[in-house]
């Protein structure tokens, strides 16, 4: 069996993605590899491939528990043998999988780094035939990364004790110049094939918006996402209970994560989140790197993170099965005092020297800086990114919030003219001015019990902008104040006409305003038409669902690990009806068409029968 035929075979996927093949084979070739593609790239098929064909076992290196867990729960569903050996597993399980291990029952063994100072565990490792060492998420090696981790450094040693060297293969989503560098010297990696592939992911939408309310714009942007699962992401803990009241206050089925709740609940609620019990995440940043749920299809930030790493890390959850996703930062400059508040507080490097500890604070303000400016942007956001990384680009992407518009200046005379004519017919009716709030009422036609006694709802402009939003029309007015049409007189608060007010009103003066508008109120134009098959599949899109989850529920597995939401929209356009075709399925490999096939080609059958 070659690489192609392990991918089809087990995998089911016909084709490498960028940066595979090559990492693939140089490990074969014996080479070590250094792997740098985005979150979603398909880092872990560059090491579970070498693990099938390489003669002894591989030993990979993850950060996290969680993490572990769900690789090891796919590759078995694949029919891969691997196993994971971790401090929180029973003394039964841990012998279970000891005595595989002595029986090489496993091609892959997943540890923490942790593990590899534990003599015991390192004299089982020196008895071993080990094939490859692959470091996942290799980031946590450099200090000068987002998630230093001290026991990562000491990977090379382990790797010395060990008879004969394996091959070392590293990988990870973030690198800069630097922090390559440091995983190459750290991990003592000889003369290793690099690939760096692109760091763009085409498939998401990147936005920034600056509500006024946070919360109010969180709860439309859910609105329009009914049912699809994301993640919102928080900087405090607080403000991950603040946001989750929220949440379920508004039936919005939300689990939260964050360090201060109880292991067990935590455990409990990523559960609830990966398995589709709950299909939003409100999380602080301790959510994260566990997570391989590939159907995520929203990352909302309603915090600026503290760095474009962190975020373009967190964000890049979403959308890993390939279809399209959206990426929006709700930004306030608050975000930026808080973040500043942790950068100063952070426990970081506590064990370095005084002077290092002040170099770090000093870069951790710096990448503050680059991530403030990506929030004022008014470029391509995406190609804001790809330039922080190095990665050439067009000038615009037309997938992000500045190319879809957000920036430009639109039309709002016919607008402004409304609301302009509302203040002075209120002022002409009762000979006084009122407030702001007032207006909006009459404009919004509003039934409070002030606009009836005043007579308001009898004036002509009562109602006339029924459609806009009190946000968009809040809006309106700032901007009609910032221009000077309107301003509020300070002692009364009350809204006045300004001196220009009466070219816009009586002589076609006209008013454009930035069109910040656009992101809370009209759905986005999505680019999921051009992913998800045509809508004659729908139906049996549903379906495929529906027998996915019947599966999942009976092996106790999120659906995601039976197949892939891009995996049931190949099997829908395609309408196999035999296991050849089956097998033809993107993400449909030899065990997986075994078992689960003829579920899905009976539920097919039906469908075709029935239409
Ligand atoms: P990373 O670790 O780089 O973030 P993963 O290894 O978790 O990414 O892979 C992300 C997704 O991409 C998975 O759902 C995986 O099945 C899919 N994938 C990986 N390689 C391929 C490929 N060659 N063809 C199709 N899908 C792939
Ligand atoms: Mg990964
Ligand atoms: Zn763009």
């Amino acid at each position: 069996m070659d690489q192609y035929s392990v991918l089809k075979q087990y995998f089911g996927h016909t084709q490498f993605r960028p940066g595979q093949e090559t990492l693939v084979n140089g490990i074969l070739a014996g080479r070590d590899a250094l792997g740098i593609m985005p979150t979603g790239g398909g880092k872990s098929l560059c090491y579970q491939i070498p693990a099938l064909l390489l003669p002894g076992i591989t030993l990979v290196i993850s950060p996290l528990i969680s993490l572990m867990k769900d690789q090891v729960v796919a590759l078995t569903a694949a029919g891969v043998p691997a196993a994971l050996c971790n401090s929180s597993q029973s003394l039964e399980e841990s012998q279970a999988v000891w005595s595989g291990i002595r029986r090489r029952a496993y091609r892959l063994l997943y540890v923490a780094p942790e593990r590899l100072e534990r003599p015991r565990f390192a004299d089982l490792m020196a008895g071993q035939d080990i094939s490859l060492v692959a470091v996942d998420e290799a980031h946590c090696i450099s200090q000068w990364g987002q998630d230093f981790r001290p026991s990562y450094v000491r990977i090379a040693d382990f790797v010395n004790t060990l008879p004969r060297r394996p091959v070392v293969a590293a990988f990870t989503a973030t690198a800069t110049a630097q922090v390559q560098e440091d995983i190459v010297r750290r991990l003592a990696l000889e003369d290793p094939v690099r690939t760096v592939t692109g760091f763009d992911r085409p498939n998401l939408f990147f936005d920034v918006q600056k509500p006024r309310r946070k919360d109010s714009a969180l709860l439309s942007l859910l609105a329009q996402r009914r049912g699809r699962s994301g993640i919102v992401y928080c900087a405090t803990r607080s403000g991950v209970e603040k946001v989750w009241a929220a949440l379920n206050g508004q039936g919005i089925p939300a689990a939260r994560y964050h360090a201060g709740l109880p292991e067990e609940e935590r455990r409990q609620n990523q559960d609830d989140f990966q398995f589709d019990r709950k299909a939003v995440m409100v999380a602080t940043n301790a959510f994260g790197m566990g997570i391989d749920k590939s159907n995520v299809s929203f990352v909302i930030h309603y915090n600026m993170p503290k760095n474009l790493e962190s975020y373009y890390q967190e964000a890049g959850r979403a959308g890993r099965d390939g279809e399209a996703a959206d990426c929006i930062l709700l930004y306030s400059g608050g975000d930026v005092t808080t973040a500043k508040y942790l950068i100063q507080h952070s426990a970081d490097g506590g064990e370095l020297p005084p002077s290092e500890q002040e170099e770090l604070r000093r870069r951790d303000l710096e990448r503050l800086q680059i991530m403030v400016d990506y929030c004022k942007t008014n470029r391509c956001l995406r190609g804001y990114i790809l330039d922080y990384f190095g990665q050439d680009h067009p000038e615009r992407c037309e997938n992000c919030g500045t190319c879809q518009g957000v920036f430009t200046e639109a039309d709002v005379t016919v607008q402004a003219q409304m609301i302009l004519s509302c203040v002075k017919r209120v002022r002409d009716k009762l000979g006084y001015s009122v407030g702001a709030g007032l207006i909006v009422q009459v404009l919004r036609g509003g039934k409070n019990q002030r606009v009836r006694e005043l007579g308001l709802d009898a004036l002509p402009t009562y109602g006339l902008m029924r459609e806009t939003s009190q946000e968009q029309l809040r809006a309106l007015l700032d901007c009609l104040s910032a221009k000077g049409y309107v301003f509020t007189e300070p002692v009364h608060s009350t809204l006045r006409l300004g001196a220009s007010a009466a070219g816009v009103l009586f002589h076609g003066e006209r008013v454009t305003m930035l069109s910040q508008l656009r992101p809370q109120e009209e759905p986005l134009p999505r680019q999921e038409d051009k992913a998800s098959p045509p809508p004659a599949d729908e139906g049996l899109l549903t379906a495929l669902k529906a027998v996915r989850n019947r599966i999942a529920q009976r092996e106790n597995v999120p659906g995601y690990i039976v197949f892939s939401n891009a995996a049931l929209a190949d099997m829908a356009a395609r309408r196999p009806r035999t296991i050849d075709q089956f097998l033809e399925v993107s993400g449909v490999g030899q065990v997986k068409a075994a078992r689960y096939g003829e579920a899905f080609l009976s539920a097919i059958a039906a469908y075709i029968e029935k239409h």
